[in-house]
């Protein structure tokens, strides 16, 4: 049976949903759209060929009888609307990070879920469908490098717009080191602290750019993350885990290596959609193949639920200057790995 999507928001990520669903991945298809820009969805249907209802509200698209299972890749304020609006429908919905825009907002979608009885809701965190990052986590977890003890991540883009400021930096960018790292260490944040270095001359007034989060985990493991949105030379994310016994580092994006002119070179990415290709064709396969089977495995709301706690006192941190404690809740059995 060929699972029927509907998706919310045509923009960037949703257009490269859509193609993905339709002509990438197996076993499901878009068959409804919708975008607060409804001519901005029919241009996006047409360049893509591709023929699926258009509606202006997203709650039309889930309440469709022709749409089994719900993608939200609209503007983040939305996305907390239209997750209970499915989960009230009894649609599994895969939702673009962030889940909402506060942990209350989160905590919301949590409850419904956990009140429906099943999970019907997967989070947009594809870095855990990372082959790189799937392979460093394997190495923790065979033991390789023994316990972790310190990890060194950086998050750096080529340049943002004006619209980017000083908090996007936690709820935009770094929400996707607050999934990932949670999940590679197994281990949930304590407390975290904001500093911000000298800021470049390539930002704006209303972003400090670059900042570096230091967290310290449960199990008392040290987390340095350097943001940095407008490092001028390429898409590039770090990730060095030092245990007891060695150190394991996130491998680079495969590319050709050049010799030319006395230098040696090897290309960089310098767009995120290109990183994470792989990860996101994986994250989405195993959404539909997951709605299919009856049963979600893929990152929950409870993990959209962790990232916003944690995002929320990076918040605070960024304001205070201080360490900040992440007082994340106990984990309900709903939610059991
Ligand atoms: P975008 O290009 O601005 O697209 C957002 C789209 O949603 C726009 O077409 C916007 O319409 C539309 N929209 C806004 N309000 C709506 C509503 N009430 N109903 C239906 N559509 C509505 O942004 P984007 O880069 O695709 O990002 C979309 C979401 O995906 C964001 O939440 C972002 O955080 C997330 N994202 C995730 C990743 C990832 O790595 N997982 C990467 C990129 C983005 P107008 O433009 O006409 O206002």
């Amino acid at each position: 049976m060929t699972l029927k999507l509907g998706v919310i928001g045509t923009g960037a990520i949703g257009q490269e949903h859509i193609r993905r669903c339709n002509n990438v991945l197996q076993g499901a298809k878009v068959v409804a759209v919708s975008d607060i820009n409804t001519d901005g969805a029919r241009a996006a249907l047409q360049r893509l060929n591709i023929d699926a209802q258009v509606y202006q509200d997203g709650h039309e698209v889930i309440n469709s009888p022709e749409v089994d299972a719900v993608l939200v890749t609209s503007w983040d304020p939305t996305h907390e609307e239209f997750t209970l609006a499915a989960i009230a429908a009894g649609k599994p919905v895969f939702c673009e990070k962030p889940l909402a825009l506060s942990a209350e907002g989160c905590r919301r979608i949590v409850d419904a879920e956990i009140k429906h009885g099943k999970r019907l809701v997967q989070v947009g965190f594809m870095r855990p469908y990372d082959a790189g990052y799937r392979a460093l986590k394997k190495v923790i977890t065979d033991g390789e490098i023994g316990e972790p003890l310190m990890l060194h991540c950086a998050h750096r883009n080529q340049s943002v717009g004006e619209n980017y400021t000083t908090d996007m930096a936690i709820t935009n960018t770094l929400i996707h080191e607050l999934d990932v790292l949670r999940w590679l260490t197994e281990d949930d944040y304590k407390s975290v602290q904001v500093v911000f270095p000298r800021t470049t001359s390539k930002s704006h007034a209303k972003l400090k750019d670059p900042q570096i989060v230091l967290f310290e985990t449960q199990k008392g493991i040290r987390i340095d993350v350097e943001i940095f949105v407008n490092c001028a030379y390429g898409y590039d994310i770090q990730c060095e885990v030092v245990g007891e016994e060695g150190i394991a580092k996130l491998p680079e994006p495969s590319a050709i290596q050049t010799r030319k002119n006395a230098r040696l070179g090897n290309a960089l990415l310098t767009d995120w959609k290109d990183r994470f290709i792989d990860a996101y064709d994986v994250e989405l396969q195993a959404f539909i193949n997951d709605v299919k089977a009856g049963e979600l495995t893929g990152p929950s709301a409870w993990d959209g639920f962790a990232a916003s706690v944690a995002a929320d006192a990076c918040l605070k941190a960024q304001n205070s200057g201080g360490i900040e404690p992440v007082d994340m809740p106990s984990r309900p059995d709903f939610y059991a790995r």
